[in-house]
């Protein structure tokens, strides 16, 4: 059994990446607490430009969450009552939630048993499914790389154009994957990305950005970001939010850029281990073909919910954490249920009662992976 001594093992370890990147980090909100300009600040352009180049995308809009940047982006396309928006029903609330709070109706679709992602097949089947009901105009697709692998993006573009429907990219867990040897960010017309603490790029507080390789649009997001401005500050184009990307997130996004790339690697060396070392007790995730995971989650899948209860207080008992993305899918919360048209979508139910989360972050030791290894097999020592 675990030695007394054996810390626990988390899902995120923030404070020892503090100590890693520690003095770059410092120096810049040091910058930022000088120069007081904490709303759109010259850190908030840097960083745009930065992101931009990373995914090489034409523009990136910084915003102030992963959830404010699909707001924005599907209040620029003029999305609301009377429009059904695609999504996937094994994901994030988020993704639901923006259309209904724009007064639109979100249609969830059913994913793969393997990879998570959405199924294209179901999408063509609830799109069809809406078009025979008549009510709602299927108007926007919602893809999103769930866990940080990427959806089946070139489906989901000849989708998108056969049925002339607008495609969005929800990459607020992939940023940093890639799909055939490019990075994510230029798969749909827009990509949103999340700097949530926990992401794979997280800032220290709520924070997000939009990639576009469309420069009006760029302009749009940016006058939605704030109140709706035109070229000066008091001029109104039209109905905006509050929601621009804080100076200080930037800085300590830009601090947290310098070792993404080295946190990548390790994230994906970590994955590589773990599919070797428990696949004999637990079903590890597939992979999308061609591609490279950002890891934001790696999920494994039990047999049924008493072998995942039984597994989890099994890994409890050796101090090591695990979760459960997520434990209801979409179309069965209770916000969300008077929504849904009653068809049941069996692939996200079952997920949902199987899959397990392992602790996956850059500052675990190879030690720290053998134990995880090692509650999860039941294999003493670790
Ligand atoms: C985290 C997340 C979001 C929301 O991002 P926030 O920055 O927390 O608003 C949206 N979609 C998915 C799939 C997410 O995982």
């Amino acid at each position: 059994m675990t030695s007394p001594a054996e810390k626990p093992i988390g899902f995120l370890d923030l404070a020892r990446q503090q100590d890693e990147i520690g003095p770059n980090l410092r120096a810049r909100i040091d910058a930022v607490m000088t120069h007081c300009r904490f709303v759109m600040g010259p850190e908030v352009s840097e960083l745009e430009e930065r992101l931009a180049a990373y995914a090489g995308a034409a523009a990136c809009v910084g915003v102030s969450s992963g959830t404010d940047a699909i707001q924005i982006v599907l209040m620029a396309e003029g999305i609301g009552a009377g429009d059904a928006v695609f999504l996937p029903a094994f994901t994030y609330t988020a993704t639901a939630e923006v259309p209904l709070v724009l007064g639109a109706t979100p249609v969830f679709v059913d994913v793969d048993p393997h990879t998570f992602q959405i199924d294209p097949a179901s999408l063509r089947a609830r799109i069809a499914d809406v078009r025979a009901q008549g009510r709602l105009r299927p108007r926007a697709i919602i893809g999103v790389d769930l866990f940080g692998q990427p959806a089946p993006w070139p489906e989901l573009r000849a989708i998108a154009a056969e049925q002339d429907m607008y495609l969005m990219a929800d990459c607020a867990q992939s940023f940093g994957a890639s799909l055939s040897g490019r990075k994510l960010g230029r798969e749909a017309a827009a990509t949103t990305l999340s700097f949530f603490p926990s992401k794979p790029l997280g800032a220290y507080g709520d924070a997000g950005a939009i990639l576009t390789d469309d420069p009006e649009r760029a302009e749009l997001y940016r006058s939605l970001r704030s109140h709706g401005e035109g070229k000066t500050r008091y001029e109104v184009l039209r109905t905006g939010m509050n929601a621009r990307l804080d100076t200080l997130q930037a800085a300590v996004l830009l601090a947290k850029m310098e070792c993404f790339d080295a946190d990548l690697r390790r994230r994906r060396e970590i994955a590589s281990a773990y599919d070797a070392g428990i696949a004999q007790r637990v079903v590890p995730p597939a992979r999308v073909p061609d591609s490279e995971s950002a890891w934001a989650i790696y999920s494994v899948l039990t047999r049924d919910a008493q072998d995942r209860a039984a597994l989890q207080e099994q890994m409890k008992a050796r101090n090591v954490a695990s979760a459960v993305y997520y434990p209801l899918p979409l179309h069965l919360q209770p916000a969300y249920q008077p929504h849904h048209d009653g068809v049941s979508l069996p692939v996200a139910e079952d997920l949902s009662r199987r899959i397990l989360a392992l602790p996956l972050h850059p500052q675990l030791t190879d030690h720290d992976v053998g134990r995880v290894v090692a509650a999860i097999c039941g294999a003493a020592g670790g």
